[in-house]
Formats: C-alpha cells, sequence, structure tokens
C-alpha cells in the first residue's frame, strides 16, 4: 500500500488541506530514471522551444493564482495576499528567465589570429530539488525555471510542510518535471541517485549538511541557500518615520517571522533605544495583525507546526513585549504572539541563533565599531540592512557586512531585485539564485578548439606549437 502524507490546516490544524502519496526510495527511482531518459529529448529541442514551453507554464499559473493563493495560504499559514504575492513573484521570475536564457545560454564563439574556439552551456541531466516550505512556489521556481530552460529535467521534492500548491503548480508544465514526495529520507533516496547530475538544495544547517554529504560521496555538484540571522543596523541619523517604522515590523514578521532573510535582530543607537521601542510598538499597532490567513486584514497568520509553536513559545522571555492586535487561538491553530524583546544579552540564543519564530530582539549599541563586530559574529551570513538617512554613510556601512545581500533602508521583501544574484556567504551557503548568476548554475561550460597552429593549411611554427603547458 501507498503511505499517504496528510497537510493540516496550521490556523485550524482540524482541518485537512490535502492529501500527497510518499514516494519510497523505489518510486523515487524510478521517477528518475523516467526523468533522465526525458531529459534527452527536451536538451535536443531548440531554445526557443523550450522556452516557448516555460511561457505556457507562467501564463497557466498566472490564470490559475486564485485559485491556488487560498491553498497555499491553507496548507503554509501565510496570509492569502503574500501567497497571491509569491505566485506573481513566480510567473515573473519564470518571464525574466525566459527573457534572459537566450543571452547565457547561448554558445560563444572566438575565431582569431589564436584559433577557432567554441564554449557550449551543456545541462547536466537530471536536477534534484530539494526545498523548504516557508515560500514554497518561488523557492522551488529559483531551480525549476533556469534548469529546464538550460535543457536539464527536474525532480522536486518539496518540503512535507507545504507540498500541495507546489504540487499542482509542476502538474501545469509540459516539460520534463516531476515531484517526489517525503521528509528526509524521500529527500535522501534523491539526492544519492546516481543519475541525479546537480543538487539544488534550499533550507536549514541540519538539512543542508546531510544533503552535501550525500551529493559529496558521489561527487554530484550543489547549491546551497542555507538559513540566516540577518541583522538591522540602524544609524544614528536613521528616521522612525511610520513609512520606516511599518517598512521594518514587516521585515520581521510577515510569515510569523519565517523567512530565510527576515530581519532577525534590530540594532539601535543606545541613546534612541527607548524612542525607537515606542516607533515600533506603534508601528505594529498599525501594520500588524495575527489572525486565520483568509481573513481579510490579517497581516500574520500561525506558525507551521506545533514543534514550531512549542519553540517560538520556549524563545519568549517573560517581559517580552505583546505586538499588534491578535485574533487568533493558540489552542486550536498554531499561532504564536508576536513580541519584541528588548535589550537582551548580545549573546543569548535567540540574539545569536536563527530563531524563525515572531520573537525579535533589539539591542542598544554604543558605536558603530561595536555594532559592526555584533552584526557579523556568527556562522551566517545571508542578508542584513542598514537603515540612514544619508544614503554614502549607508552604502559605507553596508561594505563592512558579512552578508550576501544587503539592503539599504529596507529589508527582505520589500528589496528583492531580479537583477541581483542572491545567496549567503560563510555558514548560509554558497552558489547563487536570481539574476544571471543564478541561470550560470545549470550548465556546465564545454569547449571545442582548433589551435591556431593546428589548423588545416598552417604551418606549425619552429619550436613547438604551444607556449601553454598542460597538466
Ligand atoms: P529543512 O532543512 O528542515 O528542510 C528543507 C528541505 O530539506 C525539505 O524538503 C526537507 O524535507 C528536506 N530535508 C531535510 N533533511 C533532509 C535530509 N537529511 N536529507 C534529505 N532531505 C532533507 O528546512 P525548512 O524547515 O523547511 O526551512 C527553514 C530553513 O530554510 C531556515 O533555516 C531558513 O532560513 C532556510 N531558508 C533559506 C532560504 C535561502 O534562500 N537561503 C530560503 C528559505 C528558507
Amino acid at each position: 500500500m501507498i503511505a499517504s502524507l496528510r497537510r493540516e490546516n496550521p490556523a485550524r490544524f482540524s482541518e485537512i488541506v490535502g492529501t500527497v502519496p510518499v514516494s519510497s526510495p523505489d518510486a523515487v527511482d524510478e521517477v528518475v530514471r523516467w526523468a533522465d531518459a526525458e531529459q534527452r529529448a527536451w536538451a535536443a529541442r531548440p531554445l526557443t522551444d523550450r522556452l516557448a514551453a516555460l511561457t505556457r507554464a507562467a501564463a497557466a499559473i498566472e490564470d490559475a493564482i486564485e485559485e491556488l493563493a487560498p491553498l497555499l495560504a491553507r496548507e503554509s499559514g501565510k496570509v492569502v495576499g503574500d501567497c497571491r504575492g509569491e505566485l506573481g513573484f513566480a510567473v515573473r521570475y519564470l518571464r525574466w528567465v525566459v527573457q534572459h536564457a537566450p543571452e547565457v545560454y547561448g554558445d560563444r564563439e572566438l575565431d582569431d589570429d589564436l584559433g577557432r574556439l567554441v564554449e557550449r552551456r551543456r545541462p547536466f541531466g537530471v536536477v534534484a530539488a530539494v526545498t523548504p516550505w516557508n515560500a514554497p512556489v518561488i523557492l522551488a521556481m529559483l531551480k525549476i525555471a533556469p534548469a529546464l530552460a538550460a535543457g536539464n529535467a527536474i525532480v522536486v521534492k518539496p518540503s512535507p510542510l507545504a507540498p500541495l500548491t507546489v504540487d499542482r503548480v509542476i502538474a501545469l508544465f509540459d516539460a520534463p518535471i516531476h515531484a517526489v514526495h517525503g521528509g528526509a529520507e524521500t529527500g535522501a533516496a534523491l539526492v544519492g541517485h546516481e543519475l541525479v547530475r546537480k543538487v539544488a538544495f534550499t533550507g536549514g544547517t541540519a538539512g543542508g549538511r546531510a544533503v552535501a554529504a550525500l551529493a559529496g560521496d558521489r561527487l554530484t555538484p550543489t547549491v546551497m541557500e542555507l538559513g540566516g540571522n540577518d541583522p538591522a543596523v540602524l544609524l544614528d541619523d536613521a528616521s522612525f518615520d511610520d513609512d520606516a517604522m511599518d517598512r521594518l515590523v514587516m521585515a520581521s514578521f510577515a510569515t510569523s517571522g519565517q523567512v530565510c532573510m527576515a530581519a532577525k535582530r534590530l540594532y539601535v543607537p543606545q541613546s534612541r533605544l527607548a524612542a525607537f521601542v515606542d516607533a515600533y510598538t506603534r508601528a505594529a499597532d498599525r501594520v500588524l495583525t495575527t489572525g486565520d490567513p483568509l481573513a481579510p486584514g490579517v497581516t500574520m497568520g500561525p506558525v507551521i507546526s506545533a514543534a514550531a509553536q512549542r519553540a517560538a513559545q520556549a524563545l519568549t522571555p517573560p517581559g517580552a513585549i505583546p505586538l499588534g492586535r491578535f485574533e487568533a487561538d493558540p489552542a486550536t491553530g498554531y499561532f504564536v504572539r508576536p513580541t519584541l524583546v528588548a535589550a537582551p544579552d548580545p549573546d543569548a540564543p535567540l540574539v545569536i541563533e536563527e530563531q524563525f519564530a515572531p520573537v525579535v530582539p533589539v539591542l542598544g549599541y554604543p558605536d558603530e565599531k561595536t555594532v559592526l563586530t555584533w552584526a557579523n559574529a556568527g556562522e551566517l551570513g545571508l542578508g542584513a540592512s542598514v537603515w540612514s538617512a544619508d544614503e554614502e554613510q549607508a552604502f559605507a556601512f553596508a561594505r563592512r557586512f558579512e552578508a550576501g545581500f544587503t539592503f539599504v533602508n529596507t529589508h527582505n521583501r520589500t528589496g528583492m531585485s531580479l537583477r541581483a544574484p542572491f545567496g549567503g556567504v560563510k555558514r548560509s551557503g554558497w552558489g547563487r539564485e536570481y539574476a544571471h548568476e543564478g541561470l550560470t548554475e545549470y550548465v556546465q561550460t564545454c569547449v571545442i578548439h582548433a589551435p591556431a597552429a593546428f589548423r588545416p593549411g598552417t604551418a606549425t611554427p619552429p619550436g613547438g606549437p604551444s607556449a601553454y603547458p598542460t597538466g
């Protein structure tokens, strides 16, 4: 009998939103072999044909947004407006890839007095994508779109905590793409499969370590997008006006703080700490309402699971400041009261580890040197932000962050750019998504070279044909 995975609604856990079949290792093997067989024909099609298939998929997803957004909200607990935004962003990204693929994936030719050289961008074969639940559609799409455009087949293993909408999106493609479902065991069967030639992983440190080890054992190259503990540093002249504070609050609490690059720890000048707490709590009163993700006016839903709810509650110290309006019942859904924790110990776990929860610390700092040391401490280096009325000063400060992506006067969702590569430094991962760098992750460069000395009709020069040593 095939086991199935039942996904409950985190806002109302008595409601089962849907089920998917769990893929056994044998089922994963069958899917990967099937994808491998399809890949050859797909890669042999002209790039324009493949891109036309992706354009049709973009239109089909766009047409389904109104139906898929509530499904995504019910399985993930994200507010329905954000789900609509995520699906729309996935469509925009797919179209961006269609637009830019020809310049990245085309052959490059040189024919000059050193010889004739062709650089070809070849697909890897079967790509395995292992993805998390917190933005399940876009984080899968960042792998699906370039992998398929480049001529790969792709097998996606979504998180068991949000498999339903991704499954539906995958079914809208007329291309070699398949889903397998389950947890770590299914992921391991996929990543370790002998016919998988590239692995793209997004998730946390522990899962990333396991996946990288499995891939390393087979010498399969990987793209790793891992966790973050983003600092937001407000400089002396940073504005606490309503707009800035509203943006900062939602940068921490969208998706209940469960975003890789949420503003996870806030640093303000010590002398302005009290004024900041006042401005921030007033902003939360304006923009933060916790409740059912499908209800109008709600801006924050539940966390993803009972374990996440317990972890968030354990992280919340006595004296934490409750934020915004709370119209939810933690006994029937995985709701957590969002809080601000003022002036905790700079070394507290809430500050130095990724909390992935709606509990946010704010610390007063004595001077810029100290805050930079605090901000750069730790193993993670995904995102960061600096806030200042002086853009030059902000950029100068930002250059000193150890982070893959630094925002100025915003953080996270209001600051992403398709034209800029995204990915972490230190132990936040390697490889890039978005922009041209994100496209090049899915091809390998192969070269055909006729050195000038050996081209038909050319005499070999005295002293040997090549100045380059071989190795
Ligand atoms: P996770 O690591 O628990 O799971 C991610 C995926 O890996 C899931 O599909 C899971 O089933 C699979 N997986 C887990 N262990 C595995 C194993 N041993 N072998 C094979 N597969 C395995 O992460 P999550 O809880 O779903 O997501 C939250 C984490 O992801 C946070 O740390 C967050 O910061 C990070 N994240 C990073 C980015 C980014 O772009 N850098 C984006 C979103 C989330």
